[in-house]
């Protein structure tokens, strides 16, 4: 299903119409834009946020921290500093062509497809949204529909908030993905996992387009006795069962020494009453699994595993309680991929080299996180570790700083955005250079080459560049 009767190439080349004419290149458009979204994030919000409960039981106050107050953040901060991320870059020229004047010119790229998936789905969508639109593109927009409720309301408001000339929502699953995949884009965003990755590479890889991979993977939490646990549970608690685990930089596992996992356990237990209650079935602030086979997935998980804590289902309301896992031997199903779910698995390690060795042998994760007040461990896992983050002492909240890259490395994407880098992923670098037409001391480079030319060529003008 997409918006409108139009077909996808239709679509797509009304976008390609606008932005030729020149409709999304002013500032001042931009800025409209960018302002419209935030009045339909305000005005709203309670539709929005009751889309993201029909889809994932997201609680509003989550919803505000992680999406659509995050949006906003976003948004004010870009429509602020925008005027300046956009000037010209002066570098400078070397004297070989002086007197001459060289910038580094901001240029939007086109027409750009935005493939968002249902965990996130308001953020995903949006924040690269937000640098598409301040970069000066024509966007398409596809939500995902394994998030409907959130996937329709923006189907539905777009059209009544931003210019329907340049910004449109496509709605739909594979096929309608596939389709969109076929026509030529100027860059595609794609948030997701890994396999989808790959075809929206080959996809691109026609077109000559270029990609950018928000993936995911195994993001582990390395804890030692340098910190306090208590305050460890609660961090760790907080940044894996939000959303209920369905979080890509969600801590995935827990790599300790057993000494420290003893003690870590029944803390755990208790920050996890804390938060949700003795039972977090009953809790507003707890989330449930997407859909019933990320729920099947989830629940095959815990087959021969020891439980902590959690391990409850409820597969009519695709319920799984937050769960912590003891014990887990390296080589089990729950630490063979990103596990995107309310299981918290601990893994025993001898040593912070042990760690390291372990970390390294996978994937590079999109995020690696670190509880430890060492200088010399921040400084191993910082160096001999490779991962799109690493965070000291809390979970997932690298996002929050915009001037921080969002991406990951490797198997865990290509190309990061947030703040300023947004605007550069969407743009192109254009180099500009500018030489005045007299005194023409060029002619020192012109044949036919002399000796006295060849002598300068050689000598002089390694100096003067
Ligand atoms: P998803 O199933 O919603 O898929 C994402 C998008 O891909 C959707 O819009 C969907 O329509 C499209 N899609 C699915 N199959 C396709 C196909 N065969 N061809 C073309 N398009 C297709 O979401 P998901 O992939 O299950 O999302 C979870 C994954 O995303 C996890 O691995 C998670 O770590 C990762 N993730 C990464 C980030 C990040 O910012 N790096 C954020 C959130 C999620």
């Amino acid at each position: 299903m997409s918006t409108g009767a139009s077909s996808l190439p239709e679509i797509v080349s009304t976008l390609r119409a606008s932005f030729d004419a020149g409709v999304t290149k002013p500032y001042a458009w931009r800025i409209r834009a960018l302002k419209a979204l935030r009045a339909l994030l305000i005005e709203r919000t309670a539709e929005i946020e009751a889309a993201l409960v029909a889809d994932l039981r997201k609680n509003p106050a989550e919803a505000q921290l992680t999406e659509i107050g995050f949006v906003i953040a976003e948004l004010d901060y870009t429509i602020s500093h925008l005027r300046r991320w956009l000037r010209p870059k002066r570098v400078r020229t070397p004297l070989l062509i002086a007197p001459a004047t060289a910038s580094v010119v901001k240029e939007p790229l086109g027409v750009v497809l935005v493939i968002a998936p249902w965990n996130y789905p308001v953020q995903l969508l949006l924040v690269p949204i937000i640098g598409a639109i301040a970069a000066g593109n024509a966007v398409v927009a596809k939500p995902s529909e394994l998030a409907p409720a959130t996937s329709a309301v923006f189907a539905r408001l777009f059209p009544r908030y931003l210019d329907n000339r340049a910004i449109t929502v496509v709605e739909g699953g594979v096929p309608e993905t596939t389709e969109l995949l076929a026509q030529r884009f100027d860059h595609i965003f794609y948030t997701g996992n890994g396999r989808v990755g790959r075809i929206v590479l080959e996809a691109a890889a026609k077109h000559l387009t270029p990609v950018t991979l928000e993936l995911g993977g195994k993001s582990p939490a390395y804890i030692d006795d340098t910190v306090d646990l208590d305050v460890v549970a609660h961090r760790l608690a907080w940044g894996k069962f939000m959303n209920a685990g369905q979080t890509c930089v969600a801590p995935d596992y827990v790599l300790t020494t057993p000494a420290l996992a003893r003690r870590l356990e029944p803390l755990l237990v208790k920050v996890i009453e804390e938060f949700y209650g003795t039972d977090p079935e009953l809790s507003d602030s707890y989330g449930r699994i997407v859909n019933d086979a990320q729920f099947e997935r989830l629940t095959g998980l815990l087959d021969g595993e020891t439980v902590v804590t959690g391990g409850q289902t409820n597969a009519r309301t695709r319920y799984i309680a937050p769960t912590v896992l003891s014990s887990v031997s390296r080589d089990s199903a729950v630490m063979a991929e990103e596990i995107f779910g309310p299981l918290l698995p601990i893994v025993t390690v001898e040593s912070l080299a042990d760690a390291i060795g372990f970390i390294n042998a996978g994937d590079k994760p999109l995020a690696l996180y670190a509880f430890t007040s060492s200088a010399k461990a921040r400084r191993a896992l910082l160096t001999r570790t490779s991962s799109g983050a690493v965070s000291f002492n809390v979970p997932a909240a690298h996002l929050l700083v915009a001037d921080l890259p969002f991406g990951g490395v490797g198997q865990s994407g290509t190309g990061s955005y947030h703040g300023e880098r947004s605007v550069a992923v969407f743009s192109h670098d254009k180099a500009v250079l500018s030489k005045i037409m007299k005194p023409d001391t060029f002619n020192l480079v012109y044949p036919p080459f002399t000796r006295k030319k060849d002598a300068f060529i050689r000598g002089f003008l390694r100096r003067l560049t």
